[in-house]
């Protein structure tokens, strides 16, 4: 797991908001760890909020903020995927949003959210402090393939995306706009982040999270929202898939040589920093040899 060096990760305050389009809101996360970039997108009778912060006492920020904003519109929630900082404040939405979620992330939800819970409890004292008191609650409406939701004057598109990150993924996408939000498929500034906990969780696949890269770049964002760090154009998509492809290479060519996983992980990781000197959190490219290692081409 990643070392925190900020003395309070996962801490949303709303400062610094970016209106990145017309009614459409970006909270940024600032570069700060365990806090997700959050959109408020409106429309003329609705507003969507995207993700809730780690914990209920962020997720009551993010409420606040959204009921100021929507100035009596409607509220709707929804979530990128299950991971704590992007879901675990829901609780916080019940009876003022409604929370709305694709089946596969609302059974990521239910088969492993207690199990984060538990680690990331385990991550350090101020990490627990975010969660104390978390409930984890159901999302409302539950959908298979694609869900479109209507603002009033602005249709958003939940796109799930199949399996990448996690299971259960999905982007979020504004037509009008052109600004698709993606979660933690993409991050800036830092190696893409596997969450390869086996035996707990092998969900993540670096071979499918290519193939969704490049399906999201045939999609032709003008904006792109990652699920951490700056927000950019659609060559943040591309820079990721470039370095998946990296990272697959560099494994595979040294696996099919009959090389341990463990020398892969040590040799892959100090290539990757050679290559990507500024990017955070290089524990994540070994998670990710482990991933790949196990994988075979599609
Ligand atoms: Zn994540």
């Amino acid at each position: 797991m990643p070392e925190y060096g900020q003395p309070e990760p996962g801490v949303v305050e709303i400062t610094g908001e970016q209106e990145i389009a017309p009614d459409l809101v970006v909270v940024p996360n600032r570069h700060l760890d365990l806090v997700p970039n959050i959109g408020v997108i409106a429309g003329t009778d609705s507003v969507l909020v995207v993700e809730t912060g780690m914990g209920p006492r962020n997720a009551e920020k993010v409420l606040k903020f959204a009921v100021g904003h929507a100035r009596g519109r409607r509220l709707y929630l929804t979530t990128t995927h299950f991971h704590p900082e992007h879901t675990f404040g829901a609780q916080a939405f019940a009876g003022h949003a409604t929370y709305l979620a694709n089946w596969a992330q609302a059974d990521d939800l239910a088969e492993k959210g207690a199990g984060y819970l538990e680690m990331f409890r385990g991550l350090g004292e101020w990490v627990a402090r975010q969660l104390e008191g978390v409930e984890l609650i159901a999302p409302d409406v539950v959908y298979d393939g694609s869900y479109d939701l209507d603002l009033g004057g602005r249709v958003v598109q939940l796109r799930p995306t199949g399996r990448g990150h996690t299971k259960g993924d999905q982007v979020v996408m504004v037509p009008d706009a052109g600004v698709m939000f993606t979660g933690d498929l993409v991050e800036t500034g830092q190696f893409a982040i596997f969450p390869w906990f086996p035996p707990y969780d092998t969900d993540v696949t670096g071979v499918g999270w290519i193939g969704v890269m490049q399906r999201l770049i045939d999609e032709r964002p003008r904006v792109v929202v990652p699920g951490h760090g700056d927000i950019g154009g659609p060559e943040l998509i591309a820079d990721v898939r470039d370095y998946l492809e990296e990272l697959r290479d560099e494994t595979w060519r040294r696996r099919d040589a009959g090389m341990s996983e463990q020398a892969i992980a040590a040799e892959v990781r100090a290539v990757m920093t050679g290559r990507h000197p500024d990017w955070a959190q290089p524990e994540w490219v070994e998670r990710g040899v482990g991933c790949l290692y196990s994988e075979r081409a599609a």
